[in-house]
């Protein structure tokens, strides 16, 4: 069989990290990436891109951390390395904290970040509302600049990039061997997933270099995260909203609950305010399927759904999706040395 051609829909987070770990894992096959949008119109770019797992009630807990491991292993190295400005990359070390002592004071990923550890008395002096906390360090992907380094070396091993809205899986069939969708919310319309609802986020982009430590409320709900060129303040969480428009009452009240957990923000000046749709199942739809019409057959890799965690654990589930891609290689090669005998 010819160089296998791989179809990767979608130029988000995952649609780019998926056909990179293709091309590492496949080198033999022609990779190409086809989508409606780029950077900076994608849901990736309104993220705060913090490593920090949100957990998939349907996907085993040894999964996750499996792909947290690999996710942060990945990008500590790129950290530590020349590149980490350019793809955006950086150490952030701060504070996770609660208003009660939660049930469970050891998170699966906590031996993954760096130094967790619990807060000590004079670091919640800092909250007086809160009575407990957790101290770590973490990394964080500022975008649109990590999408742009993924692009950049998409293109440099030889990944064609397109611009294409695709209607329907099967209209790939013919130009491609395998397709892989990586279509994030996008995915409800184009395999008609209605497993799959759009968690609404809101964010504030503010310039406040001051802010070095990153705070997080436990429940996730309001946080401050400092990037490389500014600070991101969140958020919301709107279950099946599908408005894309900011809210200004909602802006009002994200700056209002940050100011309340970092009171130096009121000086802050926010740049702009984003939505972004989060892609949310209970689980990542993480799986091979064959879609077949008139006895012809389109082997299909799905890896979407990643909900609001998605920065966190894009690198594993990448590594998983291009091993299903190797696996519809080998069923692909097996069938046409059979068809020649
Ligand atoms: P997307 O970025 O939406 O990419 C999907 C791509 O598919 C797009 O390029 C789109 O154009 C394309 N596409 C869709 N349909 C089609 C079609 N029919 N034809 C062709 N192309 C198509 N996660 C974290 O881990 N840490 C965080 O701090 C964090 N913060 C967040 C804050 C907010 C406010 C939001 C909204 C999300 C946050 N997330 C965070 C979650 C994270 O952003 C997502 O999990 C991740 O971006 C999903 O990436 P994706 O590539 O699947 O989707």
């Amino acid at each position: 069989m010819a160089a296998p051609k791989v179809a990767v829909v979608g130029a988000g987070l995952i649609g780019l990290s998926t056909a990179l770990c293709i091309t590492e894992t496949c080198p033999s096959c022609s990779v190409t990436v086809l989508s409606d949008q780029f950077s900076p119109n994608t849901t990736s770019d309104v993220a705060a891109g913090i490593l920090i797992p949100h957990t998939y009630p349907d996907t085993p807990i040894h999964v996750q951390k499996q792909w947290f491991k690999e996710t942060f292993s990945h990008l500590f190295a790129i950290s530590n390395s020349a590149e980490a400005s350019e793809a955006g990359i950086h150490l952030v070390s701060g504070w996770q904290i609660f208003k009660n002592t939660p049930k469970q004071q050891l998170p699966f990923w906590s031996d993954v970040v760096l130094g967790f550890r619990p807060m000590s008395e004079a670091e919640l002096q800092k909250f007086p509302q809160h009575r407990f906390g957790q101290a770590f360090t973490t990394l964080k992907c500022d975008c649109p600049p990590y999408l742009l380094w993924l692009e950049k070396r998409l293109k440099a091993s030889g990944v064609q990039i397109y611009a294409r809205k695709v209607a329907d899986l099967w209209e790939l069939h013919g130009e491609y061997n395998i397709v892989v969708n990586c279509a994030g919310i996008g995915a409800h319309q184009l395999v008609g997933d209605k497993k799959l609802f759009p968690i609404r986020g809101q964010v504030l982009k503010v310039q406040a270099p001051w802010v070095k430590n990153f705070i997080r409320e436990g429940d996730g709900l309001t946080y401050i995260y400092p990037g490389i060129d500014s600070v991101t303040l969140g958020g919301t969480r709107e279950k099946d909203n599908w408005s894309l428009s900011p809210d200004p009452g909602t802006t009002q009240d994200i700056f209002d609950r940050c100011c309340s957990l970092e009171p130096s923000l009121r000086g802050a000046q926010v740049v702009k305010v984003k939505v972004g749709l989060r892609p949310s199942r209970q689980c990542v739809r993480l799986q091979r399927e064959v879609l077949s019409q008139g006895g012809v057959k389109l082997p299909v890799v799905h890896n979407y759904g990643h909900g609001s965690g998605g920065f966190s654990v894009h690198r594993g589930t990448a590594k998983d999706a291009a091993h299903l891609v190797g696996e519809c290689i080998a069923a692909l090669q097996g069938s046409s040395s059979r068809a020649k005998l």
